[in-house]
């Protein structure tokens, strides 16, 4: 089994998100993309993330259609800050040793993931896909040089389609009263909507 994880706060789920699931499942072929929203990102402890329970439903929504889409709500059950290191383990454990993990992450994330919490066992545990825009190149160099051979094996990039499309952004549209049509799944849409988030 090869199994994608796509991996992010959610707040909220959009279709850059879901393209880009799309495209790595298709081109690595894998089996299936598991979503996990994660409960208190490092990196975002600052700011204020939207109720885990409004995530976790728009998720759901948002990969209904995709038989190849699954949800896991395993980091927003487990207590203290979220590591992927402990979604990998929980993950094997989970799956067994042999299914093959992709940890699909923004190329920006790249240039960050040495100095992720016990990177070097990560890069040779599991796979990581780094997803970058047509013409936007990575520098590669600092990343080998970091992790060694390891990088070259189980660090891939690919170049998926780029929808300028941010969380970051959405949650500011719907402040303003702006449309976000087109931007996320409709039943996404109508869900914060009805919900009144981000208001
Ligand atoms: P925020 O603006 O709040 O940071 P975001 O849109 O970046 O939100 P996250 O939940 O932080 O969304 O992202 C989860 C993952 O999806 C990250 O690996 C990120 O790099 C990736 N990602 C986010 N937006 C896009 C996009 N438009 N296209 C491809 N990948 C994306
Ligand atoms: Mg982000």
């Amino acid at each position: 089994m090869k199994i994608g994880i796509m991996g992010g706060t959610f707040d909220p789920i959009h279709l850059g998100h879901l393209a880009t699931a799309e495209a790595v499942r298709e081109i690595f072929k894998l089996d299936e993309v598991l979503f996990i929203p994660a409960a208190r990102p490092p990196h975002k402890l600052g700011r204020r993330v939207t109720d885990e329970r409004h995530r976790l439903e728009m998720v759901h929504l948002a990969t209904r259609s995709n038989k190849f889409f699954k949800v896991s709500d395993m980091e927003l059950k487990r207590t203290g800050l979220s590591y992927t290191l402990d979604t990998m383990n929980e993950l094997h454990r989970t799956f067994g040793a042999a299914t093959e993990l992709f940890f699909i992450i923004g190329a920006d994330s790249l240039a960050d993931l040495s100095k992720w919490h016990a990177a070097r066992e990560l890069v040779e545990k599991c796979h990581f896909i780094a997803t970058t825009r047509q013409g936007v190149d990575i520098d590669f160099s600092a990343v080998e040089e970091f992790f060694g051979a390891a990088a070259r094996e189980h660090i891939h990039r690919v170049t998926t389609p780029g929808l300028e499309i941010s969380s970051t952004d959405l949650r500011e549209r719907i402040r303003l009263r702006r449309s976000i049509k087109y931007l996320v799944p409709e039943a996404v849409e109508e869900y914060i909507l009805r919900e009144e988030l981000y208001l």
